[in-house]
């Protein structure tokens, strides 16, 4: 009579009150040998499995992150670029216009603008002072439009320089 797959599992576990039993079987019976030894071999692949799986997950950061300077300036500084140029094309085009709408807003009431906005600003701190703040919405819709297209303009130049910088840096 040959041994069940129980008894040779249990005997691999150690877990086998009849051991010397066993061994008697298997030193006689070369099939259950070879049914041990192939058991055997699936319970070394069964306890390899974890490290394996662990040693993937953690390589696999390292595997990501060593693949990832490959794909990025494939299509990263291409865009920037694309956007630097458009960018600069928006500028060169909008020049003119811009010089020609500046003088017309800037030139004669510079000063004004100025006096407005000093004015504003202590009238803004008077109210602050006395804590009416509701009274700060007023103030940014008092704001003329020069303030607004400076503010763009600097803003535009920021995002171009960075760009310019963040495009150095790629390259
Ligand atoms: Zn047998």
């Amino acid at each position: 009579m040959h041994l069940t797959d129980e008894q040779l599992n249990e005997y691999l576990d150690e877990a086998v009150n009849e051991r010397a039993q066993i061994e008697v079987h298997l030193s006689a019976c070369g099939e259950c040998a070879a049914r041990l030894s192939t058991l055997r071999k699936l319970f070394n692949e069964m306890e390899s499995l974890p490290e394996l799986a662990l040693t993937r997950d953690l390589a696999a950061p390292f595997m990501r992150s060593s693949g990832l300077p490959a794909q990025l300036p494939a299509w990263l500084p291409l865009t920037m670029a694309l956007q630097a140029a458009a960018a600069l094309i928006v500028f060169i085009a909008a020049a003119p216009f811009v010089i020609r709408l500046i003088p017309d807003i800037e030139t004669p009431s510079l000063s004004t603008v100025l006096i407005q906005f000093q004015t504003q600003w202590t009238a803004w701190l008077d109210r602050l002072s006395q804590f009416h703040m509701p009274s700060l919405p007023a103030f940014s819709l008092e704001l003329s439009g020069l303030y607004l297209m400076s503010a763009l303009a600097v803003v535009s130049m920021l995002w171009l320089v960075g760009n310019g910088l963040l495009l150095r840096n790629q390259w």
